[in-house]
């Protein structure tokens, strides 16, 4: 009793002897706290360990931490860091190594910037590329292998659609193909397009690994820079946080080195890519894998069920209105889907599947809601990915089944253009139907699907404010009932997004105890015209209290 008495005495003198926990502020800066609780305030206190103090008013934090270090945001705007609850890590830093073909408008535009890439490409490599989309073209139809045979005769062409969902191939590449591509087959989950037997040069869907399994895998070092400028192009758009949709488990532990040598800046939700390699390891470790660092975790299946609607891939419960007959393609099917979900279900692994027509989404439903049974009412999060066309019956089913609905809003402004062509007007009160989602109650998360869209979360919470293009089109915005306020569009990429990976307790909200992750701005979001969300610009983005992105000219001063 007495030793025991002594010792907690020394303890505590040894404890009034240390310095209080080093703490910085952030002061002169307009906080959007994101915290019903206290959605505004003047300054942040952080501890050493990067997590959350206090948030007030300058005068009394400066009163509560008079030692602390400062940090001056000279008046911007902050909100917490931004979460990108649907983006491709590997997918967007690939565009760094491969020809960009986002925003060509022609055929011969992207045959100019094939050929400026190819100078410096060695004779026998593969030109790689993505971004094309037919529907911004004249005439609007999908290309051939004859587009690129003139040209590289040789050399094998690869050129993802926009989308993911297709790839157009020149003749080169075909001949490497896995299996003939002529003749009347069709491989399961996808579409070879053919001029009577021959193939013509697009592959849809299940059809793409055909000829991609030809292609030459990245190298060790390339995936690593490709991660690396992933991330830079992350953090610099305000980025903190990114759910990344199906990694191999040969990519995972790419990143599992890099966290270890603390060169991830960011925080990395990783979904294994599949049933494959990636399940059956996260399987073997109870279904959750964090690093100590915080900055890359797997708990989560990524599965696909359907296609895109860009290249009537999208599942549908009755015929493209385009394209008569046409009812889609299911990616994956019922049974291999079904047993997938049951083998994550045994694994408590968190499941989020790909889903974009109202059939695809349906099935997906009826999967999670027999596969689940009772345990439908516990904390699972399993998540639709897109939910873009959705039965309006179906809604209320998110609800029922406690699911999240991880949704795009650029995809709504990108697919305006073309989307009432494909479904018709009835099937669009279901679609990219964000505002149906919320009256039911339903969690949403938002994301952008980089690299099919632009990395920049910006643009997406314009997108669902306005339901506009840049150019301010349609003036009244696209089915503009489904907008959603400026709170509601922030909250997607914050608390939502947050709460899509259960990591609500840790950010998506400045409040004390959470991490220091949060997001300078040049303009406030919630006051500026519409039009200027998009505009906004990060001077500084940090993570874990720390700067991990600065703008070259930045008022900031750290
Ligand atoms: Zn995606």
């Amino acid at each position: 009793m007495r030793l025991s008495l002594r010792c907690s005495w020394i303890a505590l003198l040894a404890l009034a002897a240390l310095p209080l926990q080093a703490a910085t502020l952030l002061v002169n800066a307009h906080i959007h706290t994101m915290d019903p609780a206290q959605p505004e305030a003047t300054a942040l206190a952080w501890g050493s360990d990067g997590r959350l103090l206090a948030v007030g008013e300058v005068s009394d934090l400066q009163q509560r931490y008079p030692d602390a270090g400062k940090v001056d945001a000279k008046g911007a705007t902050v909100i917490p860091g931004l979460i990108d609850a649907h983006g491709h890590m590997l997918g967007l830093g690939v565009t760094h190594i491969q020809v960009d073909l986002v925003g060509t408008s022609s055929k011969a535009q992207i045959l100019d910037r094939l050929k400026a890439f190819a100078t410096n490409l060695p004779k026998d490599a593969w030109l790689v590329g993505r971004g094309w989309d037919q529907n911004h073209w004249a005439g609007k139809q999908f290309p051939t292998a004859a587009d690129l045979d003139a040209l590289f005769p040789d050399r094998p062409v690869y050129l993802e659609r926009i989308d993911g969902h297709a790839v157009w191939v020149n003749s080169a590449a075909m001949k490497l193909a896995t299996k003939s591509l002529d003749g009347d087959w069709q491989p399961e989950g996808g579409r070879i397009l053919r001029v009577g037997q021959k193939a013509s040069g697009v592959l849809v869907d299940g059809a793409q690994h055909l000829v991609g399994d030809a292609m030459p895998r990245l190298t060790h070092e390339q995936t690593r820079d490709a991660y690396k400028a992933a991330f830079a192009d992350a953090v610099a758009a305000g980025l903190t946080g990114v759910h990344d949709p199906g990694v191999s488990l040969d990519d995972f532990k790419v990143l599992q080195e890099m966290a270890a040598a603390h060169e991830i800046p960011l925080r990395l939700y990783e979904m294994a890519d599949g049933n494959h390699a990636a399940l059956d390891w996260l399987c073997t470790q109870g279904g959750h894998w964090a690093d100590a660092g915080g900055r890359l975790q797997m708990r989560t299946v990524k599965l696909y069920m359907d296609g895109a609607l860009g290249s009537r891939g999208a599942a549908l419960l009755a015929d493209y209105n385009d394209d008569h007959g046409n009812r889609g393609i299911l990616v994956t099917s019922p049974d291999a889907y079904r047993s997938a979900v049951d083998k994550a279900h045994r694994c408590h692994v968190q499941v989020a599947t790909h889903a974009i027509g109202d059939r695809g989404n349906r099935m997906v439903l009826d999967t999670y809601q027999a596969v689940l049974g009772d345990d439908a009412k516990s904390d699972h999060r399993w998540r639709v990915e897109h939910a873009q066309i959705v039965a309006l019956d179906d809604i209320p089913r998110f609800a029922q089944l406690r699911l999240i609905a991880s949704m795009q809003p650029t995809h709504a402004t990108s697919d305006m253009p073309w989307a009432e062509q494909r479904l018709g007007a009835e099937r669009l009160k279901g679609a990219y139907a964000w505002q149906r989602f919320i009256h039911d109650n339903v969690p949403l998360a938002f994301g952008s699907d980089f690299p099919v869209e632009h990395v920049n979360p910006m643009l997406g919470i314009y997108a669902a404010v306005t339901r506009q293009d840049l150019k301010g089109q349609p003036p009244a915005g696209w089915l503009p009932d489904q907008r959603v306020s400026r709170l509601q569009a922030l909250a997607g990429f914050t608390r939502g997004a947050a709460y899509a990976s259960y990591m609500e307790n840790e950010v998506g909200m400045l409040k004390p105890g959470m991490r220091a992750d949060f997001v300078l701005l040049d303009g406030d979001p919630l006051t500026v015209v519409p039009r200027q969300i998009a505009d906004l610009k990060p001077l500084s983005t940090w993570v874990d209290g720390k700067a991990v992105y600065q703008a070259e000219k930045t008022n900031a001063a750290q």
